[in-house]
């Protein structure tokens, strides 16, 4: 009988294949370090390189070693949400592929974790090696998160944590599919607390994260948490009404006592014109989460998996290669 699994560690990857090699090694050293019973879930989201070529040759001589493979690429989010899906451990660690997460942390997560807490997240001090924009970006990301939502999300904190078996559980019944995994983790509550780190400069390869797809999973976390945006419409429209109200005081004011009644069409153009703007805005905004109720309800599997590699036996919910009806 092979002993329970104490810690699964869920990697996910895109085109990551100059980077696994290390990520692999150094994972494995941080764990057996440890020496409790573990796995590492290597999640490929359909990489176009050998990723899962490198990972697939780990699973067939590394017992420790599985490899979901999604049929197609579903992003970092859902890459996260699968591997949560499968994982067994008592303590289930989520770390990136490049390395920028020091996978030495995960033994202070495991420390906190066996002092009783639930949610171990590690939040960055510093980000090393980033850009600017990508700095401040970020940044601006998390602050106007924090103003607009009503759940509390930690400050400067990605998807590097460490959580409990009956965290993971509850995570993993929730069903909406636009996942923004981090808010999730605050929503479901427990007892939280952080472990500090600098971040470190990614080891080879680029960002995965363009600016469009930074943009979807800004747009996911604020609409997934708040709906204070489409308040927006309505502040808008008083605005603008008190706005208009004046206008029209001063537009008799002038007709009654000046002589300068005849404005240019120039001021009505310009009124057009924002008027237009804060309406096409507001129904942006709407149309955000319209999107998204419809997505909920086509209620299509949040991804598919094309094959698993690896001891499947030991994985959970192994049987159902396609799940997730979330
Ligand atoms: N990733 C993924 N699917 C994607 C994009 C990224 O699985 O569509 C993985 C990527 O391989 C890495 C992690 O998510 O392990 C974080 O991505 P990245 O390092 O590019 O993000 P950044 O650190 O720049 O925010
Ligand atoms: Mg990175």
């Amino acid at each position: 009988m092979n002993k329970p699994i104490r810690y699964s560690i869920i990697i996910p990857m895109y085109n990551e294949e100059e980077v696994i090699v290390e990520a692999y090694r150094r994972l494995k050293k941080v764990m057996n370090e440890i020496g409790e019973p573990y796995e590492l879930i290597f999640v490929n989201d359909g990489s176009q390189d050998r990723s899962l070529e490198i990972v697939k040759d780990y699973s067939e001589w590394d017992k420790k070693v599985k490899v979901i493979d999604l049929s197609r690429n579903f992003g970092h989010q859902i890459a996260i949400t699968a591997g949560m899906d499968y994982a067994s451990g008592d303590a289930v660690v989520v770390i990136d592929a490049d390395l920028q997460d020091p996978p030495e942390l995960i033994k202070q997560m495991i420390h906190k974790w066996k002092e009783g807490y639930e949610v171990v997240y590690a939040k960055r001090t510093k980000r090393k090696g980033e850009t600017f924009f990508k700095r401040v970006t970020a940044s601006l990301f998390y602050r106007t998160l924090r103003s607009l939502t009503d759940v509390d999300i930690p400050v400067d904190t990605g998807d590097f944590r460490l959580i409990d078996r009956k965290v993971c559980d509850q995570m993993n019944q929730l069903h909406e599919k636009n996942r923004f995994v981090r808010g999730l983790v605050s929503w479901v509550g427990f007892k939280q607390t952080a472990v500090e780190y600098e971040r470190d400069e990614r080891l080879y390869g680029e960002s995965k994260y363009p600016l469009k797809k930074m943009l979807k999973l800004s747009l996911d976390g604020i609409t997934s948490f708040s709906y204070k945006p489409l308040k927006l419409a309505t502040y808008a429209g008083v605005l603008l009404s008190i706005t208009g109200f004046l206008y029209m005081v001063l537009a008799i004011y002038q007709k009654l006592f000046t002589e300068s009644t005849v404005m240019g069409w120039s001021s009505l153009i310009v009124i057009q014109l924002i008027f237009f703007g804060f309406v096409l805005m507001i129904l942006g905004v709407m149309g955000e989460y319209i999107g998204r109720i419809y997505e909920e309800a086509k209620d299509r599997p949040v991804y598919i998996v094309r094959e698993m590699y690896g001891r499947k036996e030991q994985l959970r919910n192994a049987d159902q290669v396609v799940v997730n009806q979330k």
